[in-house]
C-alpha cells in the first residue's frame, strides 16, 4: 500500500499553497499530491479565456511535471479519493484501492451549484469549473447561435464576455437588481453593465429563470 507522510487532496491553489509551505519547513518528508482531474495542476481562474482561445489550453498549467519531481512530489493525477477512514489514518481511491497517510489535508474546493430550475437535468447544460468544463463548452461555441447564462456573478460574466468573444449571441439573466452583486456598488455595477451592453450581451435583470426547456430535434 502507498505511503505517505503527508497526503494532500486536490492541485489547485490551496493544494499548492499548502505544498510550498510544507517543503520550507520539511524538505524531504514523502509528500503525495492527488486530484481526481486528469491533467497537471492548473487554475480555474484562466478558463473563461480558454472558452474563448485567448489563453491556449496547454498554456493554463501552474506546475510541470519537472518542477514537482524538483520538490519531490509523488503527483497522481486521475486518483478520486471516495473515503477517508480516519481511525487507521487511510483513504481510499475510486479504483478500491487505499493509500496510508501521517497528515492529511482535504484541499478540494468547491463544486458548482446547479439552481433548483425546473426541467434543467433534461436539458444540455454546462458549468464552468474544470479545465474538462471549460475544453467541452469551448466545442460548443457557435458562431451566432444564443447562449443563455444563468448568474451576473463573477463567473458568469466571465463566460459571457468570453463566449460573446466566440461570436455567439449572449444572454445572462440574474435574479437581483445589478451585475457582480455583492463585489461593486451600484454606479460601478452600472458601468459594467454598459460595457457588456455595448459589446452585444443583453442583460436582464430582476429575472429569474424558474422552468428552461430545450428546443426539439435541436440539440445544444
Ligand atoms: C471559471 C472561474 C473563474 C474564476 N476567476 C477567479 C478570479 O478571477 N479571481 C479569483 O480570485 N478567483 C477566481 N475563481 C475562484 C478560484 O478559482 C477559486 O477560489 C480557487 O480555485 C479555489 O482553490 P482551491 O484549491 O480551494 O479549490 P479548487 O480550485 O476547486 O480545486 C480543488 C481540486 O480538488 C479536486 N478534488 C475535489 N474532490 C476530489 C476528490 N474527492 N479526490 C481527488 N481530487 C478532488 C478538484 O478536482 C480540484 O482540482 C474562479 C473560479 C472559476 C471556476
Amino acid at each position: 500500500m502507498h505511503h505517505t507522510k503527508y497526503l494532500i487532496i486536490g492541485s489547485s491553489h490551496a493544494g499548492l499553497s499548502a505544498l510550498d509551505a510544507i517543503r520550507l519547513q520539511d524538505k524531504d518528508g514523502s509528500l503525495t499530491l492527488v486530484t481526481q482531474e486528469s491533467c497537471l495542476p492548473y487554475s480555474p481562474t484562466i478558463l473563461p479565456y480558454v472558452l474563448s482561445g485567448q489563453a491556449r489550453p496547454e498554456k493554463v498549467f501552474l506546475r510541470d511535471q519537472q518542477s514537482l519531481d524538483s520538490l519531490s512530489i509523488a503527483f497522481k493525477p486521475g486518483t478520486k479519493i471516495v473515503a477517508v477512514e480516519g481511525r487507521s489514518r487511510q483513504v481510499v481511491l475510486q479504483s478500491g484501492e487505499k493509500m496510508e497517510y501521517e497528515k492529511l489535508l482535504l484541499a478540494t474546493g468547491a463544486a458548482p451549484n446547479r439552481p433548483p430550475v425546473q426541467g434543467l437535468e433534461a436539458v444540455p447544460h454546462h458549468v464552468l469549473r474544470t479545465l474538462e468544463d471549460a475544453l467541452t463548452l469551448r466545442s460548443k461555441i457557435r458562431k451566432n447561435a444564443t447562449a443563455v447564462v444563468l448568474g451576473a456573478g463573477l463567473i458568469g460574466l466571465h463566460a459571457a464576455e468570453n463566449l460573446a468573444r466566440g461570436g455567439m449571441r449572449v444572454i445572462v439573466v440574474e435574479a437581483l437588481s445589478q451585475v457582480l452583486p455583492g463585489y461593486f456598488d451600484e454606479e460601478a455595477s452600472q458601468m459594467i453593465h454598459r460595457a457588456f451592453s455595448d459589446n452585444g450581451v443583453k442583460i436582464l435583470l430582476n429575472k429569474k429563470v424558474s422552468r428552461v426547456k430545450g428546443a426539439e430535434g435541436r440539440p445544444l
